[in-house]
């Protein structure tokens, strides 16, 4: 599978927000953010306004840079996403926001997503009681994700598990921390997702 693998500090610089690339140390004042709020580059300091497509690129990007989504797979949700109900900026952020791995990330069982990714790869995680080891799984409204016994028992589980205690899940996944396992309350909404993007450009991005 391929993934992006360069320094993902720039990512976040380039786009302008934090966009939590890098586990802990995201949450610490040695994020790149905090002591460099500008593009990288030799002329990061000193960019242009955007134009109108320019915008539109930024946005998309820091959208799929924020879920680990490739090209490719990203404009298969916006497919998705103006085939339901609805307007189609918010259904493409809902249907990225119920992968399994970003699911495991919110959950405070993993630092990244990109750890969330490899641990679902590595198959620690059942969703109703099966395992399933598929990043991009959605997950549905009553579903219940947990930690696989074993995996539970490991160092790593347990470190990880300690180190993101303090991060709170969003209203729509009812975590059960004693059991490792969370139930889907209820499907997102676009109120529930804290990335801010202005994703009818996206739209408007696709829809030329
Ligand atoms: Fe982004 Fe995290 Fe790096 Fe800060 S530390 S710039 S949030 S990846």
């Amino acid at each position: 599978m391929a993934r992006y693998t360069e320094a993902v500090c720039k990512l976040c610089r380039r786009e302008g927000q934090k966009l939590f690339l890098k586990g802990e140390r995201c949450y610490t004042d040695k994020c790149a953010i905090s002591r460099r709020a500008y593009a990288p580059g030799q002329h990061g300091q000193g960019r242009k306004k955007a134009s109108e497509y320019g915008m539109q690129l930024r946005a998309k990007q820091m959208t799929r840079r924020f879920y680990g989504v490739l090209e490719g797979q990203f404009h298969h949700y916006y497919e998705m996403a103006t085939t339901m109900p609805g307007k189609a900026g918010d259904n493409l952020l809902i249907l990225l926001e119920e992968r399994l791995d970003n699911v495991v990330y919110r959950c405070g069982w993993a630092s990244s997503r990109a750890e969330a990714r490899q641990l679902v790869v590595h198959g620690h995680f059942t969703v109703n009681g099966k395992k399933v080891d598929i990043p991009s799984y959605l997950v549905k409204a009553g579903e219940v994700v947990a930690i696989k016994d074993k995996s539970r028992q490991s160092d790593k589980f347990k470190a990880v598990l300690e180190a993101n205690s303090a991060r709170p899940a969003p209203k729509w996944l009812d975590v059960d921390a004693a059991n490792a396992q969370a139930t889907v309350s209820a499907l997102p909404t676009r109120e529930d997702i804290d990335l801010e993007v202005d994703e009818t450009l996206i739209v408007e991005l696709y829809s030329k």
